[in-house]
């Protein structure tokens, strides 16, 4: 109930402004989009229909926030999208559900189980309207048994939507938490034969550690540079790197191009012409990559913090 009333008076008082970027969309297209940061990686996002005062959150983890946007907007939120369990992206879910009865609240099978106030579980391939706007749902098992993936299709020059949480990333894609490397293959194939002008709104900022990895694997790739340079340069700045397409993916995204001759040579695996081998490897090889990176940050701190004491 407090955490209710919290939210009303946040709603009354205005509050301040939560950080929101807007993504620039075509002026004939039946929505738009709004990006919101949340805890020290995470993106949430807004949906918001054109055509009338109705939105749909995906992994709303900070409810404030994204009630503090919907009412900055003059829309209603009427439904969430949960691509998977994990408290990162599920995590505001039974606030939401509490603060706006009624609200539709969707995770795919069988992560639906185990995410909060879920009011719907889908299945792979099934469509839908929510706030008079038309999804997909596709699955991409593998980060977790039930992760699901929502795409949203443009019209008047608007380019798609793809709503993929921790299964592709900008140049990247998630843990095998609970699948295999046929599973993350298959769940991707799915995702590159959408039109390749869709965008990819993915659920974490990881692309300037996803672009360091692709660059180690292969140095002299002169557009992976560029595009490690260019995400540096945004982040310094405080923006954001997401959404990519998925023609920018299929072009620097080392987990689409496991039939590239360059990646197998890259890992050292000439004879591997099967891209299971060669997906297990590179997802191998960057949680290899993470961990060194992680020890060397945390060692050049406490350097650091004996050399200022
Ligand atoms: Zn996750």
């Amino acid at each position: 109930m407090d955490r209710i009333f919290s939210w009303w008076q946040g709603l009354l008082g205005g509050g301040e402004k939560a950080l929101a970027h807007d993504i620039p969309h075509s002026a004939g297209g039946d929505y738009r989009i709004k990006m919101i940061p949340a805890l020290s990686d995470n993106y949430m996002y807004l949906i918001i229909s054109c055509r009338e005062p109705k939105a749909i959150a995906v992994d709303p983890v900070d409810s404030d926030k994204i009630l503090s946007v919907c009412e900055e907007e003059g829309v209603s939120l009427v439904a969430v999208l949960t691509t998977h369990c994990h408290a990162d992206h599920s995590g505001g879910n039974q606030r939401l559900a509490d603060a706006l009865p009624g609200l539709a609240v969707l995770a795919g099978q069988p992560d639906a189980a185990r995410t909060p106030a879920v009011t719907e579980a889908v299945s792979a391939g099934e469509t839908g309207c929510l706030a008079g706007l038309q999804f997909q749902c596709l699955a991409t098992p593998c980060h977790t048994r039930g992760h699901m993936s929502f795409f949203l299709d443009g019209r008047d020059g608007q380019a798609p939507a793809l709503f993929c949480g921790d299964t592709l990333f900008v140049a990247g894609c998630g843990r095998f938490m609970e699948g295999s490397a046929l599973d993350m293959h298959e769940s991707l194939s799915r995702l590159v034969k959408l039109p390749p002008s869709t965008r990819v709104f993915c659920g974490h900022e990881y692309t300037v550690g996803n672009l360091k990895y692709a660059c180690s694997l292969e140095p002299e790739n002169e557009l992976l540079q560029e595009r490690l340079r260019a995400a540096e340069e945004q982040r310094a700045a405080g923006l954001p790197t997401v959404p990519s397409t998925l023609a920018e993916e299929l072009e620097h995204n080392p987990f689409l191009r496991t039939r590239d001759p360059k990646i197998a040579d890259a890992l050292r695996c000439p004879e591997c012409n099967d891209p299971l081998e060669v997906m297990s490897r590179l997802r191998r090889g960057k949680d290899t990559f993470t961990f060194v990176g992680k020890v060397i940050t945390l060692a050049l701190s406490i350097q650091s913090y004996f050399q200022s004491s």
